[in-house]
């Protein structure tokens, strides 16, 4: 079982090809955030009535979200894996960075900063974003019936891909 990760670092497209070919010939699952990029880029700006909040933070957090092409390499894993017979799993983005992937504690507190993951209960340490891509994994599989899950790890590898804006 593998996880990877594309984490804050601008993908370009070409990236975003390398990363997603290379996904889709080595892995049958592959899962990602849910992530309403559409959503997140709007809200800031709010209405004049309610004006957005903390819309300089947002604005940097959603040109992180652009500039990563997160979307783009959603799309380009999604007809690759069609192509090999693969499936793009989405799941429920609530959470995967503040849960221990060892003992599933949850937890502002688990993240000490943007980079590491320290469980407050367990003592589980990672880098946060593999970490996050565990728990994403784990949620793809769970979305399985249980039989497919044992063909599949039977059969080819399975990558929780975890894309983060902050
Ligand atoms: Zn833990």
């Amino acid at each position: 079982m593998k996880w990877l990760f594309c984490g804050v670092t601008p993908c370009a497209r070409q990236e975003n090809h390398k990363v997603s070919t290379v996904i889709s010939k080595n892995h049958a699952v592959v899962v990602l955030e849910n992530l309403k990029v559409g959503n997140m880029t709007r809200s800031a700006k709010g209405t004049v009535e309610a004006p957005g909040r903390n819309i300089r933070q947002k604005s940097g957090l959603n040109k992180s979200i652009l500039d990563q092409g997160w979307g783009l390499l959603k799309q380009m894993l999604e007809y690759k894996l069609r192509w090999s017979g693969g499936m793009l799993l989405l799941v429920d983005p609530a959470y995967t960075s503040q849960t221990c992937s060892v003992c599933g504690h949850v937890d502002a507190g688990n993240r000490t900063d943007q980079k590491t993951f320290h469980c407050l209960h367990c003592g589980h340490e990672a880098h946060a974003d593999v970490n996050a891509a565990k728990n994403i994994l784990a949620r793809g599989l769970e979305s399985l019936p249980s039989q497919s899950t044992d063909e599949l790890q039977a059969t080819a590898g399975l990558a929780g891909v975890a894309c983060f804006a902050a």
